[in-house]
């Protein structure tokens, strides 16, 4: 009872000097719960004594825990350039710059400058991408699943949507294609086998119920052997004969030829705009390198449709996403491929990553055991399934660690390398050159040199 009785008053307790310049209201909830939970402990007999101080410095780190930032700078030292953990794409710098101008700003999103009237948010980027790609038109929405949720519930709502068995996909974060389908009102139709389907089998599963024919990019998984699927050529051409919607969920998609011949792997939007299809959808930050989006691209009368949904209104984007999606846009338009840093992360040579290794092995060979290593990578983010990439990575052992425990001390200095073969590296793939000082002294640190 005497420990009870000696729980300090919130509104005397808080007048401590240590929570100066500290937010009031913040530390008298935080301090309500740290007294509350400490009346309960008495109570039950769990609280021999207790100090005045004690507690103030239970309430201040609690404090700090909840304000410091969550999202923080890492270093990718995985190779994986699209990683999806890892935030997926980057955005340059010098296109950031630009962007800040707008979005500290008032500026013309909705307005039309010309008219003095209300504009239209979807036309800055239209003109740009219906320039490089040949689309009649476009539509911009949160994200890829996003766009295969708009189509699907403006197009194919109590209608039947035709799909292969082989591309019902789990995209990873639980992303089902037939999950997604199913919450849109859609009715799906799977034909073919998981292996093989042919074209008969859609030409047969259309009836007066038929909406869509559609075709999702298999994206993180890869059938190899004794399979078949129909190319979304022949599907256009099967919708146009029927009066249908043809739509090919390309996933990541790309606008530019891929080096190490993955074009093959992945489809590239160009090439399927050229067979004029209805409608295609690709993420913003997949192989396209850019932020968060879900482009949708194809005919007008098609476009205008979606964008009379009023689902739309949920799945818009904001200025921020807009402005810097027109500026990769016109980056990737002018061939200025230097400016996306997913795209020049995946074009940097070899020999240009083994001199980058080097830098780093020349100021820490003395230190600790490190060499060079040729090696393979992934892009990631479902993209080019089983398909590697060279590398070129530092193999680094320091004192007698384990490559678990070299792993952890990185990732506990934010720096996220990769286990291979039984050795802890850091792949220069993924590494920028101005964050190697960085990682020198985390290499020191770790030493204790
Ligand atoms: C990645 C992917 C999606 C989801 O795209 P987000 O932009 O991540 O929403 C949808 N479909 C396919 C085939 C994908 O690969």
């Amino acid at each position: 009872m005497f420990l009870l009785k000696s729980i300090p008053k919130v509104d005397k307790f808080i007048e401590n000097e240590q929570f100066n310049g500290l937010a009031t209201s913040l530390v008298v909830s935080i301090t309500q719960e740290v007294l509350q939970s400490l009346r309960e402990n008495i109570l039950k007999n769990k609280v021999e004594s207790f100090s005045e101080d004690e507690l103030v410095q239970t309430v201040v780190q609690k404090y700090n825990e909840l304000t410091k930032p969550s999202l923080q700078k890492l270093i990718n030292a995985t190779g994986v350039i699209v990683h999806t953990n890892l935030g997926r794409s980057l955005i340059d710098t010098k296109t950031f710059d630009k962007v800040k101008e707008i979005v500290t700003s008032y500026n013309n999103l909705e307005y039309d400058l010309e008219k003095g009237k209300r504009g239209e948010r979807y036309s800055h980027i239209s003109k740009l991408i219906c320039r490089l790609l040949g689309c009649e038109d476009v539509l911009i929405v949160n994200n890829n699943a996003s766009a295969v949720f708009l189509i699907l519930n403006t197009f194919a709502k109590k209608k039947e949507v035709i799909v292969s068995r082989g591309e019902l996909v789990e995209i990873g974060g639980s992303f089902r294609v037939p999950d997604v389908m199913k919450h849109s009102g859609a009715k799906l139709v799977e034909v073919g086998a998981t292996n093989k389907t042919h074209f008969s089998d859609y030409e047969d599963a259309i009836n007066e119920k038929t909406s869509m024919l559609m075709k999702v990019h298999k994206s993180n998984y890869s059938i190899e052997g004794f399979s078949s699927e129909v190319e979304f050529k022949e599907l256009i051409k099967l919708s146009k004969e029927n009066s249908l919607i043809d739509y090919y969920d390309m996933g990541s998609g790309h606008l530019v030829d891929l080096p190490y011949g993955l074009d093959i792997y992945e489809p590239s939007v160009l090439k399927y705009m050229k067979e004029e299809p209805s409608l295609l959808s690709f993420s913003g930050d997949k192989l396209l390198g850019s932020v968060q989006a879900g482009i949708i691209v194809g005919k007008k009368e098609y476009i205008a449709k979606l964008k009379k949904n009023q689902l739309l209104r949920m799945l818009r984007v904001d200025k921020l996403t807009l402005a810097i999606l027109e500026e990769n846009i016109k980056s990737t338009l002018l061939g200025n491929i230097d400016d996306i840093p997913t795209l020049k992360m995946l074009f940097t040579e070899v020999d240009k990553l083994k001199e980058n290794a080097n830098i780093l092995k020349r100021s820490i060979y003395n230190i600790c055991t490190c060499n060079i290593l040729e090696t393979k990578t992934v892009i990631g983010g479902g993209t080019t399934p089983n398909r590697t990439i060279p590398t070129v990575a530092l193999v680094i052992k320091i004192k007698e660690y384990k490559p678990a425990k070299m792993e952890k001390l990185f990732r506990e200095k934010k720096v996220i390398g990769r286990i291979e073969d039984d050795k802890f590296l850091l792949d220069f793939r993924t590494i920028n050159i101005d964050e190697i000082p960085r990682i020198e002294q985390i290499v020191k640190d770790i030493a204790d040199v």
